[in-house]
């Protein structure tokens, strides 16, 4: 498999199967998240084209679902899936061979575009990500490329949160540097309410250090009046990936 990963024991999807429609050597994104479980190297692009014609995504996707258990399907992996221009062609297709739902994780920085909020809405669910609350935050915990603002990010997601027919959830990953912030994501979360807020912090090999199970329980009490989700709620289970490898290179260890 070139293209698909996992599955994955996820706490928010069960298991899930990863697609990287991206699928380059180098991580390509929009951001470069302190964080993220890919490494800080990255490409910086804003350019929508096709990396990974969907022809082989689904060629790949008829080898493997007959063969394993699987409660969704997610766009993910090495970058920002909504850089792929096949996406919504990729979601229509792979929705017409088979009966799981379809999930797209962004980094809400695309959503302003036409296009991609035509393309998201395709997908049974979509996960939207919000870990910072202005500019100055933007900057320190996603780095984001030029000419990208907060102001717009929080626009989009709550412009297409109002259209969206699927299911919404709200990812936001905490850690020491916005902790402190925590209230006023809350605040934001009740603007948006998505079907789900989705409380992470990163537990996987990470350049930053995760919260503790008592500071994210203690951070999930502010988002009264949200049904919320967090990384230490549901236990994970084993489930061997189909290429160990392959899976390490999207998701980290
Ligand atoms: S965590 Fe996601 S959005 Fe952030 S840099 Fe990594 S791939 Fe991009």
């Amino acid at each position: 498999m070139k293209y698909i990963y996992g599955p994955v024991s996820s706490y928010r999807l069960g298991n899930s199967l990863g697609i990287d429609i991206l699928s380059q050597p180098e991580k390509l994104c929009t951001f470069g998240c302190i964080y993220c479980q890919l490494g800080s190297k990255v490409k910086y692009t804003k350019e929508r084209r096709v990396y990974v014609k969907t022809d082989e995504i689904l060629s790949e996707l008829t080898d493997i679902l007959p063969k394993i258990k699987i409660d969704h399907i997610t766009f993910s992996g090495r970058g920002e899936s909504t850089l792929a221009e096949n996406l919504g062609e990729a979601i229509t297709r792979i929705k017409k061979m088979q009966k799981k739902p379809v999930v797209v994780l962004t980094n809400s920085t695309l959503m302003n575009r036409a296009d991609v909020i035509k393309e998201l809405s395709l997908a049974d669910v979509v996960i939207a990500k919000l870990d910072s609350i202005s500019m100055e935050s933007l900057k320190k915990i996603n780095q984001p490329d030029e000419g990208i603002r907060f102001c717009e990010i929080l626009e989009s997601i709550k412009n297409f949160r109002k259209g969206y027919q699927g299911r919404f959830g709200l990812q936001i990953m905490l850690m020491p540097k916005n902790k402190d912030e925590a209230e006023d994501l809350a605040k934001l979360a009740l603007e948006i309410l998505p079907d789900e807020v989705q409380l992470g912090t990163p537990l996987r090999k990470s350049p930053v250090m995760s919260l503790s199970e008592e500071e994210v329980f203690k951070i999930k009490r502010l988002f009264l009046g949200l049904p919320v989700v967090t990384v230490y709620d549901r236990k994970h289970c084993k489930i061997k990936p189909i290429s160990r490898e392959e899976t390490l290179k999207r998701r980290g260890g």
